[in-house]
């Protein structure tokens, strides 16, 4: 049984998930729910040393630049993209609905940064 914090932590893998996105095979946005392969996702936001910008196409292989890189959805592009080298069942769809119904705004208002 997940808690609410563990749903909560589930957001964490919306940031900074580009090396998680490599080694995943699909992807799930938690905001418009939509399903699609990692290569479909060509906008991303960075963040170095504070500095935010957007990097437009696919950061594979610019090891420095992905460190820092959150994945935008193709679909809505809001920054909610899990891959499914999470770990977390993305086809669930209850499960997707309990993550979404804890966050984003806790997840903004919390801890990260
Ligand atoms: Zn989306």
């Amino acid at each position: 049984m997940m808690t609410e914090g563990d749903f909560i932590g589930v957001w964490q893998h919306a940031y900074d998930n580009h090396n998680e996105i490599r080694r995943s095979n699909s992807c799930r946005c938690l905001g418009c729910r939509e399903r699609f392969a990692p290569s479909e996702i060509c906008r991303w936001i960075v963040t170095s040393k504070g500095d935010r910008k957007i990097f437009e196409g696919n950061p594979v292989g610019k090891r420095d630049l992905a460190k820092h890189a959150s994945a935008f959805c193709p679909y809505c592009d809001e920054q909610y993209v899990i891959g499914d080298a999470s770990g977390y069942p993305l086809n669930d769809a209850a499960f997707i609905a309990q993550v979404f119904s804890v966050g984003p705004r806790i997840f903004f208002d919390g801890s990260h940064h």
